[in-house]
């Protein structure tokens, strides 16, 4: 790195605020799963917005480009430092306050670097709930999740980090702040900056602080684990319990057989409330904020009208919280357990929930035309429409033989997508991992507005350049 620039990152952020390639950077340039080698500058981790916004300006100076980094569980590799230039990593690790939380406007102001966990756990304290679960919670950060419009276990109900968003602050890439943190929930006072930067995955400004909207605390709660013969039984019973339950249904996932193998492989000790081998299995979690003692009853009726329509094959209630939490660790433990099964293709994709049983199906029995043996594991958040459509290998192929298959499965995957009126990438976002994809398959129009948003705002491409869509490519005004 240019050693005048350099010197005044050191001079503005003190001691520990800039670690270069002579300390251990393995932390930040390591990608959750591994596919991107990240080779930055260096490391900057200021501790407050006016750092922030002096290190901006520095860089901004010397033309130096930063990858803006929180927890770096994101899975499309937006937080690598891997483009064409050498890049800074800049970590809001060091600003993670919980700056105030205001019970009465049901809100709180967070700085980015908190975790969400940490966040969630604020909230609570207060008697409030911040509505967003993610698996990554204990290291992702405020700012990442609303970089990324994370989407969660409780979209279905409390949709994506977005609507939560009520103001931000942010530092834009000539170093200047906006100072848009707010709890009102009416403001039509002109563009909505705040929605803009969610998403934008660290292209557009980078994000120091937000208001978050709060929700209130459930009061009941009823977890069930059930099972269904087919991804059309589980959208039945999505369509029953949402017309009996109404906003109490907070959580519905699907799951395979072969996920739950993974699961009991991998975890040893765990136990599946139902017969693990029933084709398909569903958790649901239901919960209402308001006092009293009838949700198990609702559940009940819902759970007994399924099994007489021939929905549901076996469903279990948690009796304990303990032991929603075990029907819920099974759930998570899905992705880290695919390791069991060898090397899985991931996608995640969305589709309308009523597309979604033909889509599974039509795009398997193509797939099997691709590669036969396939095992497929795919799973997630069908009642908002998210798949995780992870295909393991087959047990005879090789690791690597299967991932030269990777464009085709790709292509017939995205292909499908597209046809059943979804998307490419639901809830983990663009990166560098979809971008060639968004590129060749995202709508022209919208593309050429999007470059020339991110030239409105960073004319120097210096807030990580190349994730989510070039700019040298068809970029011209
Ligand atoms: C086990 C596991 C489970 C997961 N489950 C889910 C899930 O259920 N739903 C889901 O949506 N995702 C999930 N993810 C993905 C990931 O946790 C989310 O994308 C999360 O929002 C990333 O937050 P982060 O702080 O780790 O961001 P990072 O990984 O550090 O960064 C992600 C992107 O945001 C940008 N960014 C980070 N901080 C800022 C900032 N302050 N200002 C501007 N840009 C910024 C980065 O440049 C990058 O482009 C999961 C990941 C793992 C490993």
């Amino acid at each position: 790195m240019n050693s005048a620039a350099l010197s005044k990152l050191r001079g503005l952020l003190g001691p520990g605020g800039v670690l270069t390639p002579s300390d251990d950077l393995s932390r930040y340039e390591q990608e959750w799963r591994g596919r991107y080698r990240s080779l930055a500058l260096a490391v900057a981790r200021p501790c407050t917005t006016g750092e922030l916004s002096g290190l901006v300006e520095i860089c901004a100076a010397h033309r130096i480009a930063m990858v803006p980094q929180g927890g770096n569980t994101g899975l499309v590799g937006g937080a690598v430092a891997c483009g064409e230039r050498r890049e800074l990593i800049v970590s809001l690790e060091r600003m993670r306050s919980i700056r105030s939380i205001d019970v009465d406007s049901a809100s709180m102001t967070v700085e980015a670097g908190c975790t969400l966990e940490q966040a969630a756990l604020a909230a609570h304290e207060a008697g409030l709930r911040l509505p967003l679960a993610l698996a990554s919670g204990g290291s992702a950060t405020i700012g990442g999740v609303l970089a990324t419009n994370a989407g969660g276990n409780e979209t279905i109900r409390f949709g994506n980090a977005r609507a939560m968003l009520l103001g931000l602050e942010a530092v834009f890439a000539d170093g200047r702040v906006w100072s848009g943190l707010s709890s009102l929930r009416k403001d039509n006072s002109g563009y909505n900056l705040a929605q803009l930067l969610a998403g934008s995955e660290g292209t557009l400004a980078i994000i120091t602080a937000a208001t978050l909207a709060l929700k209130p605390l459930a009061r009941q709660r009823e977890v069930i684990w059930l099972t269904v013969a087919s991804p059309a039984a589980a959208v039945a019973v999505l369509r029953r319990a949402r017309a009996a339950l109404g906003e109490t249904l907070t959580a519905f996932e699907l799951m395979p057989a072969l996920a739950i193998e993974f699961v009991l492989t991998h975890l040893g000790n765990a136990r599946c409330p139902v017969d693990p081998g029933a084709g398909w299995h569903v958790l649901m979690d239901c919960e209402s904020s308001v006092v009293g003692e009838w949700l198990r009853e609702a559940v009940v009726k819902v759970l007994e009208e399924a099994l007489s329509a021939g929905e549901v094959g076996d469903a279990a209630i948690a009796e304990s919280r303990q032991q929603a939490e075990a029907f819920w660790l099974l759930r998570e433990s899905i992705s880290d357990a695919q390791a069991v099964g060898g090397l899985s293709l991931k996608h995640d994709i969305s589709v309308p929930t009523a597309a979604m049983p033909a889509f599974i199906d039509s795009t398997l029995e193509e797939l099997e035309t691709v590669v036969s043996g396939l095992r497929p594991c795919v799973f997630g958040h069908v009642g908002d429409g998210n798949l995780h459509f992870n295909l393991t290998q087959p047990r005879s192929l090789s690791a690597e033989a299967f991932r030269a298959l990777e464009p085709q499965i790709n292509e017939t995957v995205f292909a499908r997508v597209l046809e059943a009126g979804g998307s490419i990438a639901a809830e983990h976002g663009i990166g560098l991992l979809r971008r060639d994809r968004l590129e060749e398959l995202g709508d022209p129009v919208r593309l050429e507005k999007m470059r020339r948003i991110k030239r409105a705002l960073d004319p120097g491409n210096l807030l990580n350049p190349g994730k989510i869509v070039r700019m040298e490519k068809g970029g011209s005004d």
